[in-house]
């Protein structure tokens, strides 16, 4: 069992109190849109900024207690699209311009997306390449101090409400990854355009949309991490996306289980407590182990990372069960709750539509069994 210190358990008690002082929790429906009062409190709760330089305007947490208060985050908000949209902007901008920023570029934008004042998103999925991302089609060539960028972007999380956007294109034509340059392009950039938000299965409220590159000039100084080195700045990008945005669903199933214990224990049938048939049982029991190993490889892959190991497999194995354990704890909730759990009302509609979009993004889980099997020499 891993231990907190006091100033960790204080950080955390910290978020635990910001959560329950959120007002409209659970209203992430599609009509909504992007809760802007809500972004507000974000703004003035300092999680935008827990990773990043204190000089900048962050917390200067480490990665482990970044992810300890994250998941106090995805345990006391209700509007899952919200506390994605939190994920995004902090793994996809503020931390590649962490690691690899320039001076310039740091004092450039991490003040901003550390208040919330700037949205992050990036965009590496394109309508012809998903999963085989390294063989994206946007390209990006030099024109004296700029870079001219050209094609589309499929699936940009926060796409719409973005500031600045980390695009990833090729520079050069051969495939493969060294022909993949990073770029932070504003959203104000002539030639850069956001589709309509599209409607989609769950986390509604945090906005989605298609990015347009028409002839779009980029400064050369917005390269981010070098010019041929997007692709590791991306690898880079996926262990923190990975590890913090899933710690934030290990803490949205334990809020889960937390209900479903409640709800066993009190709903009586056949004059005895639900919980107290096996078939009711074992599904909690399902549940907490998955959480408890979900949460285990999280934080061990975390700290792993840290101490400078190799955690291909660990992060491919902790991002495949961590999605999957939440869509079986997403499916297992209803059951347990019966036709209430089918009810909107309840909640557990929207936070199965959640954990199925986890087994997607980050790559799916057909491509994580790829890589642990490849990893495994099969
Ligand atoms: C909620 C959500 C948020 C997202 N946010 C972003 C974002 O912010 N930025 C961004 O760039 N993208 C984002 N995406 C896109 C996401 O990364 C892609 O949807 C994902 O990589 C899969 O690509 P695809 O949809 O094109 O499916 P495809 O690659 O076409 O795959 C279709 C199916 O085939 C399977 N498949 C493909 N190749 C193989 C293989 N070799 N072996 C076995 N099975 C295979 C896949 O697993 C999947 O089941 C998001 C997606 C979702 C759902």
């Amino acid at each position: 069992m891993r231990t907190w210190d006091t100033d960790q358990l204080a950080l955390r008690k910290g978020m635990e109190q910001w959560c329950r002082d959120l007002p409209g929790t659970g209203h992430d429906a599609a009509e909504a849109g992007f809760p802007w009062d809500a972004w507000k409190r974000v703004r003035s709760s300092g999680v935008l900024g827990l990773p990043f330089d204190p000089e900048r305007g962050g917390a200067g947490l480490d990665l482990l207690t970044t992810m300890f208060v994250l998941e106090a985050l995805g345990e006391g908000c209700r509007d899952g699209g919200l506390s994605f949209s939190v994920a995004t902007s902090i793994c996809s901008t503020g931390v590649p311009v962490q690691h690899f920023g320039t001076d310039e570029q740091k004092d450039r934008y991490l003040p901003r997306l550390c208040s919330g004042e700037l949205i992050g998103a990036h965009a590496i999925s394109e309508p012809d390449t998903g999963s085989d991302a390294l063989s994206m089609r946007t390209t990006a060539v030099r024109d004296g101090d700029h870079f001219v960028l050209s094609g589309s972007k499929s699936f940009v999380s926060n796409g719409p409400i973005a500031d600045v956007v980390v695009v990833y294109a090729r520079t050069r034509p051969e495939g493969g990854p060294l022909g993949i340059t990073a770029f932070l392009v504003d959203a104000d950039t002539a030639g850069f355009s956001s589709g309509r938000p599209v409607k989609k299965m769950g986390l509604t409220s945090s906005p989605m949309s298609e990015l347009y590159f028409d002839d779009c000039r980029v400064p050369a100084d917005r390269v981010i991490g070098g010019v041929g080195r997007g692709y590791l700045l991306l690898e880079h990008v996926m262990k923190w996306e990975i590890l913090c945005s899933f710690i934030i669903n290990v803490g949205e199933m334990q809020h889960r289980f937390e209900r479903c214990l409640e709800y066993a224990r009190t709903r009586t049938q056949f004059g005895r407590s639900i919980g107290s048939f096996p078939a009711i049982a074992h599904k909690l029991v399902d549940m907490r182990i998955r959480l408890e190993t979900a949460r285990r490889w999280l934080y061990d892959t975390a700290e792993r990372l840290v101490a400078g190991q190799d955690i291909a497999m660990d992060v491919a194995i902790s991002k495949l069960l961590t999605s999957e354990a939440n869509v079986a704890s997403g499916l297992a909730a209803i059951q347990v709750f019966g036709g209430n759990g089918y009810m909107s009302e309840y909640g557990l509609d929207r936070e199965l539509a959640n954990a199925v979009g986890s087994t997607i993004y980050s790559g799916t889980t057909e491509i994580q069994y790829n890589r642990i099997s490849s990893l495994l020499g099969l």
